[in-house]
């Protein structure tokens, strides 16, 4: 079985984001990028069904600029076997993004597709869904377990209630929760080694992926600025505090 794994170059979840001074958007100009995390996980997950002999190639496929391939390469040399990257500078809206994946599932025929749940500039929470659905193929979303089962997956999600586990037939589209697995940092050799995997450049064009946006950014603002705190001397006045505030009687 080969297992796609669509992961997104987003700004590394360390790096604190800034707003631009005209509020069109977030700050990427020298800005720290990484693999989305939710994505490293998916990338995890397929290569342990790799190494469990569930599943025979992993492909890892990028929308983004040029240097989405540097994201591609880090899921290589955590053991994916190749790359596509489509190369597309500016915005990447989820439907423009499962189209596009769409059209490039219709060609490669994988058995399994392992998306982040979200992506964590956008949270958008909708790749997957939308993926799902324009492929008619069955879903199963935020997977905490996957198992994989003859002709179906097995996949253990966290709900209000516990844990549901739900079997879905394959081919199947599965998005990852962050209690999934504990991704592996990738060795020197196996970086050494990735340099050398194939990355198919292409272009939206070559999958007939219309990538134009149709939702406008009206504005960007920072959160509110947390107020300073205050020290109080004694155990009296910090009751005497809160009593004021109305937060104890
Ligand atoms: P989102 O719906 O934007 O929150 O993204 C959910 C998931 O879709 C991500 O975790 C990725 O697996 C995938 N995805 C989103 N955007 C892209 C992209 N530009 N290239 C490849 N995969 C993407």
């Amino acid at each position: 079985m080969k297992v796609l794994v669509p992961v997104k170059r987003v700004v590394d979840y360390n790096v604190k984001v800034r707003v631009k001074s005209d509020q069109s958007g977030v700050e990427l100009a020298n800005v720290k990028m990484s693999m989305n995390p939710f994505d490293e996980i998916a990338v995890e997950e397929a290569i342990r069904l790799k190494e469990a002999g569930k599943a025979e190639e992993i492909v890892i496929v990028s929308i983004g600029p040029k240097q989405a391939q540097e994201t591609i390469r880090t899921g290589l040399a955590m053991g994916a076997d190749r790359g596509i990257h489509i190369e597309h500078d500016g915005p990447t809206e989820p439907l423009a993004v499962a189209k596009c994946l769409k059209a490039i599932i219709d060609a490669e025929a994988p058995g399994l597709v392992i998306l982040g749940k979200q992506a964590i500039d956008d949270d958008a929470n909708q790749t997957g869904q939308m993926l799902a659905q324009l492929l008619c193929w069955a879903q199963g979303t935020f997977a905490s377990k996957v198992v994989i089962d003859g002709e179906h997956v097995d996949v253990t999600r966290e709900v209000d209630g516990g844990l549901e586990t739900i079997r879905l037939n394959l081919p199947a589209i599965i998005t990852t929760d962050l209690r999934l697995n504990e991704p592996r940092y990738a060795s020197l050799p196996n970086i050494m080694k990735a340099k050398r995997k194939p990355i198919d450049a292409k272009t939206p064009d070559d999958f007939s992926c219309d990538m134009t946006p149709r939702i406008s950014i009206t504005k960007v603002e920072e959160p509110p600025k947390r107020q300073a705190g205050v020290k109080v001397e004694s155990v009296a006045e910090l009751v005497g505090k809160l009593r004021e505030k109305g937060v104890i009687k």
